[in-house]
């Protein structure tokens, strides 16, 4: 299947993989960057790693979708950072004009808006939700190469490895009976520490000129690209939950250990200048837009941001004002950032980021494997970390959705 590659795709290879380096790779705990003031549009097509050219025709669908203000609201409440979209989007009265790309033989397409409001339609009842739940990272003999593996005393060999792709793999097992409990249709976007993707980094070592860059873009670009075809293709399902467990930075060996155990949720949108200028994110931010995906998961990401901080011991994560990230919530710990699995994922997201892998209180409890019912932990009795994470998570369903009535 890789054998042959077209030159051209190499060259983009080779273009999209320095752009990832230098500019912005995809994650939650990545260093966050100053904004962007450059919004040009590059000259022709410019894509982000892996991606396809946009079929632009699919936004026809969106034709008389959203008023006027709706769309001024989310694109510049939840969507796009300042000075994002001026060079690529002209609204008018009655439409918005989206540039496919800068150039000679620019394609624009323009999508009417709607005469009158409509709320975004909520989710579903749970009877008739279907949930997909995505264990973020991979886990397992991939920990370490995806830099998910946290082990602080290198002479102690009974210590159990933190790895955030075995703990979310651990939590997605327990969550999926616990949510089709309450009636959901649940399905698991990995079920074992493995990959979704069947390429690896060697299919990319010809096209990059180092190998971090190619293992990045196997366990991160062309992994969640793989995930995100399963669930847009295959699952189709009407919600993602996206689990993680957060770190602080743990490179000091003096000190790895995290201050605060924190939580924070992550939903759609807070694009970046130069994210914008790329076709295909510019397309996907406008899906996104034209289906209020964003808007449809805030309140569900409300009730669950409030159970979580009632029920667990977890303190709000706050971005500093000037981080590439959007409050969508001045109550609660809810931000809008544009990641590459919640960017893809076309059905409205979720993404999860309690418990601090290197705090102390994880990293102990996580020792202490999963078990049934609670044990004493510093005088307290305490369930199983991944067991508290899941029916928290259960919890917050319940309180959200209405019991069916049979
Ligand atoms: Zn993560």
């Amino acid at each position: 299947m890789t054998k042959a590659v077209p030159l051209f795709i190499v060259i983009s290879l080779v273009a999209i993989g320095i752009w990832f380096f230098l500019v912005r790779p995809d994650d939650v705990e990545r260093t966050i960057a100053e904004p962007e003031t450059t919004a040009a549009l590059p000259l022709g097509p410019k894509l982000s790693s892996l991606a396809s050219t946009p079929n632009w025709s699919k936004l026809e669908a969106f034709q008389n979708h959203v008023t006027r203000e709706e769309f001024e609201h989310d694109l510049t409440e939840i969507f796009g950072l300042p000075q994002s979209w001026e060079n690529s989007l002209a609204i008018e009265n009655d439409a918005v004009w989206v540039k496919h790309h800068q150039g000679p033989d620019s394609g624009e397409s323009k999508i009417a808006f709607a005469t009158s409001e409509l709320t975004p339609t909520p989710l579903p009842p749970l009877s008739e939700m279907h949930i997909a739940i995505d264990p973020g990272h991979i886990g397992g003999d991939f920990a370490h190469l995806e830099q998910r593996n946290f082990q602080p005393f290198p002479d102690d060999d009974g210590q159990v490895p933190i790895r955030e792709g075995d703990l979310t793999l651990a939590t997605a097992h327990l969550l999926k009976p616990l949510l089709e409990e309450l009636g959901a249709q649940v399905s698991l976007v990995r079920d074992q520490p493995e990959p979704v993707t069947t390429q690896r980094t060697a299919d990319f070592l010809p096209h990059f000129p180092d190998r971090l860059m190619a293992e990045k873009i196997f366990y991160r670009t062309a992994e969640i690209r793989a995930r995100a075809e399963l669930v847009n293709q295959q699952l189709q399902p009407d919600l993602v939950l996206c689990l993680h467990y957060n770190a602080d930075a743990w490179n000091d060996p003096a000190d790895p250990w995290a201050a605060r155990n924190h939580f924070h949720i992550l939903l759609n949108g807070a694009y970046l200048p130069g994210e914008v200028a790329l076709d295909d994110q510019r397309f996907e931010m406008l899906r996104h837009l034209f289906t209020r995906s964003t808007s449809r998961a805030l309140p569900l990401a409300q009730t669950i941001s409030d159970v979580f901080l009632r029920e667990t011991n977890l303190v709000p994560y706050h971005y500093s004002p000037t981080a590439s990230a959007t409050q969508l919530d001045s109550a609660r710990p809810i931000y809008a950032r544009n990641l590459l699995a919640n960017r893809l994922y076309q059905a409205p997201t979720i993404y999860l980021e309690p418990y601090v892998m290197n705090h102390r209180d994880t990293y102990d409890r996580v020792q202490m494997g999963d078990y049934e019912g609670v044990r004493d932990f510093r005088g307290q009795p305490v369930r199983s970390l991944v067991r508290e994470y899941a029916e928290t998570i259960q919890q917050a369903f319940r309180e959200h959705f209405p019991s069916p009535t049979s």
